[in-house]
């Protein structure tokens, strides 16, 4: 679409939905979006890891692929972000430190490796006698593991805060309600929530787990699911000049972003369940497996608890589906790499407007 009816709906504003505004924004298109309540949704809870490699898992070759161009993405929205709002953008490209607590842990370090140079990456091994900064504050009974280059980080919430105020310089129109229902009729894209109505020539659907609106049938037959998963926020040990750690504890994973200042987000759970609720086993396995790996947290101040809902598909992929009378996308499924995919997907987002007639 390029005439001078440029416009688009986006509901709502999690980081999906903000990048994507952004990018259609950017465009010169008019963007409303709605979201009762933008940021709050899984987006609040994550540690904010653009981190393709030491995410890699068996079978997810093609999620693998795909984030491994959302760190180029995000240097470039970082530099957009920049331009528009005079701000920076935090982007930490510190890699990741990967270590196993016990033998059967570090057995699965050696399976990582196996993976990892199958999808051609060659993390390094490095041991504690020769690069001791990077074993800072890793407890003494871990003498060696694997470097992986190229991970980096972004802070959510910051994230959230750039694109919103990007938004509103670039006349994105927030309305802080819920979509109930969408349709598409005489070659326009119609919304509705309970307060009023809203036409535009498309729309854009990005609502995590959020119940979708009223009218979205999806003829891919896709659907989501909410995977539970809860971060906790400690301020103590700084790190932040040192690779991000992973690490195997008792064969779950748990993982460490130091933030500048000792802010530390500690993550993360991950259950197949619907309530956002943190449950008081969850948090101790959590912070205990934590406390395994960098016991000087022993003394760190607990700031807060998040929780939050990963939009899982049945194949665990993103997907951007383009629903029944072509004026609307459905942009979801994004899982556990929401945050790093959101500027790949904003650019979907945009291909799709500039798409429609
Ligand atoms: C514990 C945890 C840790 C994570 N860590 C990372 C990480 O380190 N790196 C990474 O890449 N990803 C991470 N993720 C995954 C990432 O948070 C998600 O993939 C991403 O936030 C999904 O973004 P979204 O915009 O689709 O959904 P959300 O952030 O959930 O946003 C959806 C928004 O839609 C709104 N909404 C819903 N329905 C409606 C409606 N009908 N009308 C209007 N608005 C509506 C909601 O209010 C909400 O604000 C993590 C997730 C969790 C839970």
């Amino acid at each position: 679409m390029t005439s001078s009816e440029q416009s688009a709906l986006v509901v709502g504003g999690g980081v999906i939905g903000l990048a994507s505004a952004f990018r259609l924004a950017r465009a010169h298109f008019a963007v409303t979006l709605f979201d009762p309540t933008p940021g709050m949704g899984a987006t609040h809870a994550a540690a904010g890891m653009v981190a393709a490699s030491a995410e890699i898992t068996p079978g997810e070759e093609a999620n693998f692929r795909l984030q491994s161009g959302a760190l180029g993405a995000w240097r470039a929205l970082a530099e957009e972000l920049g331009e528009v709002t005079g701000k920076e953008l935090t982007l930490r490209e510190v890699g990741t430190l990967l270590v196993g607590w016990d033998r059967s842990d570090r057995r699965l370090v050696d399976q990582y490796v196996d993976v990892a140079n199958e999808f051609g990456v060659q993390p390094q091994r490095v041991r504690r006698d020769d690069a001791p900064a990077l074993f800072e504050g890793v407890t003494g009974r871990i003498s060696e593991g694997l470097l992986i280059a190229g991970d980096a980080w972004v802070n959510p919430d910051q994230v959230v805060e750039l694109l919103s105020e990007a938004n509103q310089i670039l006349g994105v129109e927030v309305v802080n309600e819920t979509v109930t229902s969408v349709s598409s009729a005489g070659n326009r894209a119609h919304a509705n929530t309970i307060t009023a109505s809203f036409d535009r020539p498309l729309g854009l659907i990005a609502t995590g787990v959020g119940a979708l609106p009223a009218g979205v049938v999806s003829p891919h037959r896709n659907r989501i699911r909410p995977i539970h998963g809860i971060t906790v926020r400690v301020c103590g040990l700084d790190r932040s000049d040192q690779p991000m750690i992973r690490s195997y504890v008792r064969g779950r994973t748990v993982y460490m972003v130091s933030r500048p200042g000792g802010y530390n987000v500690l993550g993360a759970t991950s259950e197949e369940r619907s309530e956002s609720t943190v449950q008081v086993g969850e948090l101790e396995r959590l912070l205990r497996d934590a406390l395994e790996i960098v016991p000087d947290l022993d003394s760190a101040a607990v700031v807060e608890t998040r929780s939050g809902l990963r939009p899982a598909s049945d194949d665990l992929r993103p997907f951007f589906e383009v629903l029944e009378g072509g004026r609307w996308a459905w942009s979801s499924g994004h899982f556990r790499h929401g945050v790093t995919l959101a500027p790949l997907a904003a650019r979907e987002a945009l291909r799709f407007a500039e798409g429609v007639e």
